[in-house]
């Protein structure tokens, strides 16, 4: 049979492909993130204890009410806006499936999204597979902020979508309340959704206030907030999320998301709902990790690479200018292979695979597996 791809040029994700090397080499694994700690055992025995009580069969199609009315109250506890359970809020099977919904939803073939780089990996493909066109804006290299002006200049009549992310992955920055003005000013009075990757919510540095454009009352209007349970209680493995939006915004979403996964798994969002309910179980978030980012930049402070500043996520970039001349891809291979370190290239999250010699660590380990692979990169 002949395969007309309609991904021609997509692979394994980097992911993948680096953490089966990191497997294979027995390597430690600072590539992809996740942690390599396990959740609360409240948590867990929240969600043996619903399984055990029969919610096994579908939950409701936009999620059950109690998660819902949860993520309602975070979202007011954490950012003062309001959204209404029964129609603004939808669990989703994790944010890639939050991403990938909003995008089918909305996205008709020739419409263009701006794309802010380096990007997280899951969105250029689910516009593409729809017929959208990616629109590239690049960061300011120095301090991974938002070129406002540039985004302004890629902003035209096929504009459909804006897709922002922060905290942000891979580069660790976060935006500032003066961002949110600039993309006031960009979408007001536009059609343009704007689609918020927020999945490190509650993981943003240094005092700073993540800027949630839930808090904004011009963008939430317009906007799609996405986040994930992965992140906040270390469940990665349990591809749960949600999206917060306008109600008709909301209904179009749910119409794409009813046929996509239908529901998503009922036990799991009941043993959420209750442990959420005790808002340190995810305020406490920003404290734990910014503990293992200063850890993590202790133990390496006497290494030959150069950290940049991460203000939220679990990822710390470090540029290795003063180390080798290498490529980002190779090097990062070859540390797995031969120094047993498993890093990501930062190179992989830009569509011209542009290469300024800058590795992702992602630093939501324990405390000694921080220290064995600072050992290594003090070593190089
Ligand atoms: N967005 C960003 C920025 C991410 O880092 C991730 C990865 N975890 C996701 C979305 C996807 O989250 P999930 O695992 O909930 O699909
Ligand atoms: N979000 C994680 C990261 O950036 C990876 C998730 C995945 O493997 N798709 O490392």
């Amino acid at each position: 049979m002949q395969i007309s791809s309609k991904l021609p040029n997509v692979g394994t994700t980097i992911f993948t492909t680096m953490s089966a090397l990191a497997r294979e080499h027995n390597a430690i694994n600072l590539s992809q993130g996740f942690p390599d700690f396990d959740c609360s055992p409240k948590l867990r025995e929240l969600a043996n204890h619903y399984i055990n009580s029969g919610f096994n069969q579908y939950a409701p199609m936009p999620g059950t009410m109690q998660l819902r009315e949860r993520v309602a109250e975070i979202i007011s506890v954490s950012y003062g806006a309001t959204y209404h359970p029964d129609t603004e809020i939808t669990i989703t099977a994790g944010a890639t499936q939050a991403i990938y919904t909003a995008l089918a939803a909305f996205i008709n073939k020739g419409d263009e999204v701006i794309v802010i780089e380096p990007a997280y990996d899951c969105y250029v493909p689910a516009i593409e597979v729809h017929g959208g066109i990616a629109v590239y804006s690049q960061l300011n290299a120095n301090d991974f902020s938002i070129n406002w002006a540039d985004v302004r200049s890629k902003i035209n009549s096929k504009t459909k979508a804006l897709i922002i992310n922060s905290p942000h992955n891979p580069s660790g920055a976060v935006i500032t309340a003066q961002d949110i003005l600039e993309l006031e000013k960009i979408i007001s009075g536009t059609n343009i959704l704007v689609i918020s990757d927020e999945v490190y919510e509650h993981m943003a540095f240094d005092g700073a206030l993540h800027q949630s454009v839930s808090r904004s009352a011009i963008l939430k209007q317009q906007s799609i907030l996405v986040s994930s349970f992965g992140k906040t209680v270390h469940t990665t493995g349990w591809k749960i999320g949600y999206v917060a939006a306008p109600k008709e915004i909301m209904n179009e979403f749910r119409k794409v998301h009813q046929f996509l996964v239908f529901v998503v798994n009922h036990p799991l969002q009941l043993a959420l709902a209750d442990f959420l309910a005790d808002s340190e179980n995810y305020q406490g978030l920003t404290h734990f990790y910014q503990q293992k980012r200063d850890l993590f930049l202790k133990l390496t402070a006497g290494s030959r690479f150069t950290p940049y500043k991460c203000s939220g996520t679990y990822f710390q970039l470090m540029s290795y200018k003063g180390i080798s001349e290498e490529n980002d891809t190779d090097l990062a291979i070859r540390l797995t292979k031969e120094k047993k370190l498993a890093t990501i290239p930062l190179s992989v999250f830009y569509k011209n695979k542009t290469d300024n010699h800058l590795l992702r660590f992602c630093f939501a380990k324990k405390d000694e597996t921080l220290a064995k692979a600072a050992e290594i990169i003090c070593s190089l």
